[in-house]
């Protein structure tokens, strides 16, 4: 990218961007080359695999399967990892209170665990603390590495930082006036020196530690970035940006220069990885311009995200397609003229946590059609069978699995008339068959369901017609 003179600034630098010592030394060059004039604000994610392996031991310790042993083996290799790191990339001067930290961190999590592994049972609660350790070690080191640089930093949790969720546990959400006022008090106004802050990391009304779900350092940048309203969002990761479409289906994917909030929204709910999917409301209330760029190659423009664009040319900017997903038809004569049907079939599925990503029902009234994801099968048809049990309602509960999500996404539908005919052309000339459509009012959408083994064909056949 080319520097620019913001005056202020969140930059987040995701896993692979702080996963060792060199990656850490790209940051800070990028921090030194692209900082604000008055405030430029860091959050980071842990290094990378990191967040997984905390996950995945606290599971193996409390199944049994790690035992004083392993968590010791775990730790260790952890603290390796980071002390390695604290020397490679700062300097004698700055390294002890890293040092410090690290080795207080992991001694409090080598407890934790065993604790666990005593109790016999991770809750929710528990596991956020457990996977809060990997953005509580990357941070103090990339801080220190930016001192090592000559420019002052310091680090925080974002609990610290002013982040603070309802309780919960997992999927945390920030209240919003608490979170504004203790932001504002900790973060700004600019002072001089660049904070660190732990993303994915909060803490509730009680100080207990929080996480925003996984991936959630995004969404920390984005609360932080519109709280104090600052110029712009940077959110640096390992690709060059938001692609019209999954790369490994189509050849010609490429990066999207400029998209609105409404599309990337839409984007990131039908699984285009890049972005945490929560991170564009935040910055799309204060209308601050995030964008996507690539530590590994930070000359890259990037993606930027805004309001709206001056002028949309193409109509549609982007294919997604989610995998793993089940059609699931609830279908019965007894639900014609019967209201309630569906707000029950819904109810019953949310009080489960089983995530609805489409939902269609005839006129007709005999069926209703769901789009969930296939971890979320069993449950699902238990859920309804239940709510429904020994009452003349529902028929039959079926589903079709290896089937796939396609979105064609794109403001540029907005109005014009005609897209939806070229959408299913495309895929009917394609010789695909479509098991599903939906398309959201906001008209920035058009999804349908297909056969898995038609992706290739549909998705290539809509990116030649709408994109290439
Ligand atoms: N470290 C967390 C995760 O792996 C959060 C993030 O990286 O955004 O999910
Ligand atoms: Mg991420």
């Amino acid at each position: 990218m080319t520097p620019m003179a913001l005056s202020s600034v969140v930059m987040k630098f995701g896993g692979t961007s702080v996963q060792n010592s060199e990656m850490i030394r790209e940051v800070v060059g990028i921090i030194k080359k692209y900082r604000a004039k008055q405030q430029t604000i860091v959050v980071v994610s842990a290094m990378s695999k990191v967040t997984d392996g905390l996950v995945n031991t606290a599971h193996d310790v409390v199944a049994g399967t790690a035992k004083e042993a392993e968590i010791r083996d775990f730790v260790n290799e952890l603290k390796e990892r980071h002390r390695i790191t604290v020397e490679e990339v700062i300097l004698k001067k700055y390294r002890a209170p890293v040092l410090i930290e690290i080795e207080r961190l992991l001694g409090e999590l080598e407890k934790v665990l065993t604790g666990i592994s005593y109790v016999g049972e991770l809750t929710p609660r528990s596991l956020d603390f457990v996977m809060s350790f990997g953005e509580r070690l990357s941070a103090p080191i990339v801080s220190g590495a930016i001192n090592s640089a000559g420019i002052k930093s310091r680090w925080f949790s974002g609990f610290e930082a002013g982040i603070v969720t309802d309780s919960n546990f997992g999927k945390a959400a920030p209240i919003p006036d608490l979170t504004e006022e203790k932001i504002k008090k900790v973060l700004g106004p600019a002072r001089d020196m660049i904070p660190v802050v732990t993303g994915f990391v909060a803490g509730d009304m009680k100080g207990r530690i929080t996480t925003l779900g996984r991936g959630g350092s995004d969404y920390s940048a984005a609360i932080i970035g519109s709280v104090l309203d600052v110029d712009e969002i940077w959110i640096w990761t390992d690709v060059d940006g938001i692609l019209t479409t999954d790369p490994r289906i189509v050849k010609n994917a490429s990066i999207i220069k400029v998209i609105s909030y409404a599309e990337a929204m839409e984007l990131a709910y039908f699984g285009a990885k890049v972005l945490h999917p929560k991170t564009i409301e935040p910055a799309m209330e204060k209308g601050i311009p995030v964008r996507v760029l690539n530590t590994f190659k930070p000359e890259k423009e990037g993606t930027m995200i805004v309001k709206k664009q001056n002028e949309i040319s193409d109509v549609v900017k982007a294919i997604s397609v989610t995998k793993n997903v089940v059609l699931l038809t609830i279908s019965g004569a007894g639900m014609i003229g019967v209201p309630g049907v569906a707000a029950r079939v819904f109810g019953a599925l949310a009080r489960k946590n089983v995530n609805i990503l489409m939902i269609s029902q005839g006129s007709s009234e005999v069926n209703i059609s769901i789009v969930i994801e296939k971890g979320d099968l069993k449950k699902a048809v238990q859920t309804i069978k239940q709510e429904f049990e020994g009452m003349n309602i529902i028929k039959d509960v079926h589903y079709v699995k290896n089937i796939a999500v396609v979105a064609v996404i794109g403001a540029g539908m907005q109005g014009t008339k005609g897209v939806a005919a070229r959408v299913f052309t495309s895929v009917a000339e394609a010789g695909v068959n479509v098991l599903m459509i939906a398309q959201g009012s906001s008209e920035v959408n058009i999804s349908f369901i297909i056969h898995e083994r038609d992706v290739k064909k549909a998705v290539n056949a809509l990116h030649n017609e709408f994109v290439e």
